[in-house]
C-alpha cells in the first residue's frame, strides 16, 4: 500500500496553508473528512495523495447555527448528525432524507457533509485504475462500454453521474457553499458549485487547488413549502443511487405556486427538472398532473447503449415524489 502523511488541521485556513506547503514540496495533497472514501482511493492508487489533511480535527465545523436570512452547517458535520438533527429535520426534509440513505449506519457516523458533495465519481472505470478524463487522461470508456449507471442528461465527453446524495438535496433548497482557498474567501450558489464535463472533464465541481468547502448556508423556508428526497437503488442499502429526485414544492390549498426538482444519478451534475418545474407551476397538484411532471422530465433525455431503462425510472420518480408532498407525506 502507498505511504501517505496524516496532518491534523486546527483551522480551515491552516489546512489551506498545509495543501499550499505541500504543493511547494512537490507532494500531492487531499483534504480529508471522514475518509470513508478517500482512504479507499488512496490505497488503491486511484487518487495520488501523499498527504492527507483532517479537516475532523478542526473544532465547530460540525455545527448548525443561526446566520441573517438562514442557517448555516459546517461541512463536518456528519451524515448521521444532519439525518437526525431536530431543526434540519423540521425545516429542510430534503437533506435529512438525502442524508439518512447514504451508504451505511458506519459511513453516515463518519462521513461529512463536505466529503458526501466533493466526492469523486464511482464509475468502474475511473475506480478500477483505467486512464479516463477523470483519471487525467482522454476518453470516457463507458460511451462504447459498461454504461449501465451512466448519465441520461449532460454527458459528453465524460458520462459520469454524480455520486452525491447530499447534492441534488441541496442545490434544490438553494443552498449557498461557503469555499476556502489560497486566495481567501468565497460564497456561491450551489447550482454553481457543480460544473459539466463539457466545461472540465477532470474535476466535478469548481473548486480551484488548494481550496476546500467549507460550510453550506440554507435560506429560511417559506410558508407552505414542503420537501422530499426520493432513491432508487439496485439493492436495498450500501449503494449509491439509480435515479434519485429532490423536491422542493410550495403548496398552497392544493396548488403548486413553486417547484424545485433536481435530479440525481442521472447527470454529471445535479441535474435540474427545469421541464417538469414549468408543468407544476401554478396548477392544483393531481395524479395528472404528476404524471405530466414526470413524463416531461425526460424528453430532452439521451440514454447511452444500456442506461435507456432510467428514463421512465427517472419520470418515476417524479410522478410519485410530487404525489407524495401532496399528499402531506415528506417520504417515498
Ligand atoms: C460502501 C460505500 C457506500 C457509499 N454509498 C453512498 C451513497 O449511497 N450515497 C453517497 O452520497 N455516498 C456514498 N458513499 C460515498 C462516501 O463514503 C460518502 O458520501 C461520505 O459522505 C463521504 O464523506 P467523507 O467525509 O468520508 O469524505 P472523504 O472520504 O473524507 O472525502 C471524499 C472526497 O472529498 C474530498 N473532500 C473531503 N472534504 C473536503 C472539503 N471540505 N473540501 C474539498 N474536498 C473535500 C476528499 O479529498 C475526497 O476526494 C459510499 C461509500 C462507500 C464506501
Amino acid at each position: 500500500m502507498k505511504q501517505f502523511q496524516n496532518l491534523n488541521a486546527r483551522s480551515l485556513q491552516e489546512a489551506v496553508d498545509l495543501a499550499r506547503q505541500a504543493g511547494t514540496r512537490g507532494q500531492v495533497s487531499a483534504f480529508s473528512g471522514g475518509g470513508t472514501d478517500l482512504l479507499q482511493q488512496v490505497k488503491d492508487g486511484t487518487d495520488p495523495a501523499d498527504v492527507l489533511i483532517n479537516l475532523r480535527t478542526v473544532e465547530g465545523e460540525d455545527q448548525v447555527t443561526e446566520v441573517a436570512g438562514g442557517i448555516r452547517v459546517g461541512g463536518q458535520i456528519t451524515l448521521t448528525e444532519l439525518a437526525s438533527n431536530e431543526q434540519i429535520r423540521r425545516d429542510y426534509p430534503v437533506l435529512a432524507e438525502a442524508a439518512a440513505v447514504v451508504g451505511t449506519p458506519q459511513i453516515r457516523n463518519v462521513g461529512t457533509l463536505a466529503g458526501n458533495v466533493t466526492q469523486r465519481p464511482w464509475c468502474w472505470y475511473y475506480r478500477n485504475g483505467f486512464n479516463c478524463y477523470k483519471a487525467g487522461g482522454d476518453r470516457c470508456y463507458s460511451v462504447v462500454g459498461e454504461n449501465q449507471l451512466h448519465a441520461i442528461f449532460g454527458g459528453g465527453p465524460s458520462y459520469i453521474v454524480h455520486p452525491s446524495d447530499l447534492a441534488p438535496a441541496l442545490v434544490a433548497l438553494g443552498a449557498r457553499f461557503n469555499v476556502i482557498g489560497p486566495e481567501g474567501e468565497r460564497s456561491l450558489n450551489a447550482d454553481q458549485f457543480f460544473q459539466l464535463p463539457a466545461r472540465n472533464p477532470r474535476y466535478e465541481n469548481t473548486l480551484a487547488r488548494d481550496e476546500l468547502l467549507a460550510s453550506v448556508v440554507l435560506p429560511t423556508p417559506r410558508p407552505g413549502v414542503v420537501s422530499a428526497y426520493h432513491k432508487v437503488m439496485d439493492r436495498a442499502a450500501w449503494t449509491h443511487a439509480v435515479v434519485s429526485a429532490a423536491a422542493v414544492l410550495e403548496l398552497r390549498d392544493g396548488v403548486c405556486n413553486d417547484a424545485v426538482i433536481v435530479l440525481g444519478g442521472v447527470a454529471p451534475i445535479p441535474w435540474p427538472a427545469t421541464e417538469a418545474q414549468e408543468v407544476l407551476r401554478g396548477r392544483p397538484v393531481t395524479a395528472e398532473l404528476a404524471r405530466q411532471a414526470g413524463e416531461v422530465a425526460v424528453s430532452a433525455a439521451q440514454p447511452l447503449s444500456r442506461n435507456a431503462y432510467k428514463v421512465p425510472m427517472t419520470s418515476a420518480v417524479i410522478e410519485r415524489l410530487v404525489l407524495a408532498l401532496a399528499d402531506g407525506q415528506t417520504a417515498v
